[in-house]
């Protein structure tokens, strides 16, 4: 009964930065969730004292500014760098690729030494492909780096993570293999990183707290248990659900996939020794373990949690990770986008759901920035974070 300028689907970080940054311009929101809590994706929760994130390790990374001081309006962040480390049948390696996994790998020391060695195994796998393109991703991998490092740290993680093997899969999922020649484990290249202290739903709650009592939220609550009658009676809608499944999949469905998730308690101070080791062989079943303590920096005696990370086929009853962005889902997905703008004016679509596409959160929180910009005739130059 009260007067809601917008209806949103889905409490994730697109929608509800939208929220709290219309309830600042005075308008008022009603978001809908399935789920029984908000964050999306990113949503975690404290178990022993410990922040679990529910869906995948979430590390916040990025190079835009204004994004960084924004979402530390809402939670104090830590100072946790991303250092994968990669076990392949029991042996160690650093991940990114860089110095120490070389040395690992072939006991090169110098960056000369390293680079004659990955060169000496290039030069081998591009006189195999004679002048012709790589043709599936091991080739493709293969060219770019040579076999040892594909085969024992890419190519049992990545058949794993596709369900197929790599010679079956596009050369284009591999654009570049990024290699430092120096000795850094730190994951990401970006300026900023880090976890929230407490995790990420107190971002997302404190968006609500402090939007003048502007946006309602109702979870456990399916749009299209609804659909009609919310269409019928909200002016202007924002939605971060699958955009086949808004359509009824008339167009055929997109393709996504998935991950299962297994957390443990386990009776052990320090179970692994760091936050994230990848199992780049074929015969793990998961591809990473997760303990969670160690994004965080804990070291209480007693207890620790970890969750192993397993690749699956995608269906509709099993929740949608990543977009497939091969030829025939990009033409669905753009059927499904013209559908969109024509028959729905009224309605933006937004998030990674929304526009079938593998969004970091920084890149959805930038993204929710430029909607709330031209939803309010907002000036580029205007700043989020300084408002
Ligand atoms: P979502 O978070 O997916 O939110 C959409 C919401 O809409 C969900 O809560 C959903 O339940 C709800 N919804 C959908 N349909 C309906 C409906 N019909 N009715 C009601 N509600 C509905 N990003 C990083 O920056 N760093 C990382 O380290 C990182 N790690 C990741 C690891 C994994 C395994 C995955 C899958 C993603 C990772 N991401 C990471 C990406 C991050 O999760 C996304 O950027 C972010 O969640 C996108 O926000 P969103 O609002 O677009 O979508």
């Amino acid at each position: 009964t009260k007067n809601y300028d917008y209806l949103i689907v889905g409490a994730g970080p697109f929608g509800m930065i939208f929220a709290h940054e219309a309830a600042k311009r005075g308008k008022r929101s009603l978001v809908v969730e399935k789920r029984p809590y908000i964050g999306g994706n990113t949503h975690t929760h404290t178990e022993h004292g410990i922040t679990v994130h529910d869906f995948g390790a979430h590390i916040f990374h990025t190079d835009n500014k204004e994004v960084w001081d924004y979402i530390r309006k809402f939670a104090e962040f830590n100072g946790y760098q991303n250092q994968v480390v990669a076990n392949y049948k029991g042996t160690l390696y650093n991940l990114p690729f860089n110095m120490n996994t070389f040395y690992q790998m072939w006991g090169t020391k110098t960056p000369d030494e390293a680079h004659a060695k990955i060169e000496e195994q290039k030069q081998i796998a591009l006189k195999d492909l004679g002048d012709r393109q790589p043709r599936n991703l091991e080739e493709q991998a293969i060219s770019l780096i040579g076999t040892d490092i594909y085969n024992k740290l890419i190519k049992g993680y990545t058949e794993k993570q596709w369900g197929r093997k790599a010679t079956e899969l596009p050369a284009f999922i591999i654009k570049r293999l990024p290699v430092r020649f120096i000795y850094d484990n730190n994951y990401f290249n970006h300026r900023y990183q880090g976890i929230p202290v407490g995790g990420y739903t107190q971002i997302f709650e404190n968006m609500v707290a402090e939007s003048n009592g502007l946006v309602d939220v109702l979870t456990d609550t399916d749009f299209f248990d609804y659909k009609e009658t919310l269409l019928s009676e909200f002016p202007r809608v924002l939605y971060t659900g699958m955009i086949d499944q808004f359509f009824d999949y008339k167009f055929g469905e997109l393709e996504y996939r998935s991950l299962r998730f297994e957390h443990e308690v386990i009776d052990s101070n320090n179970y692994q020794g760091n936050a994230v080791i990848n199992y780049t062989d074929s015969e793990t079943p998961y591809t990473r373990v997760m303990e969670w303590k160690h994004l965080d920096g804990l070291a209480d005696e007693g207890k620790t949690i970890i969750t192993k990370e397993y690749p699956q086929e995608w269906d509709r009853s099993k929740e949608a990770y990543y977009p497939v962005n091969n030829d025939k889902n990009t033409q669905i997905y753009k059927a499904y986008a013209t559908e969109a703008r024509k028959s729905h004016p009224e309605i933006i679509f937004g998030g990674r759901l929304g526009k079938y596409r593998y969004f970091d959160m920084d890149q959805v929180f930038n993204d929710a920035f430029n909607t709330v910009r031209q939803e309010f005739g907002i000036d580029q130059e205007f700043n989020f974070a300084h408002d």
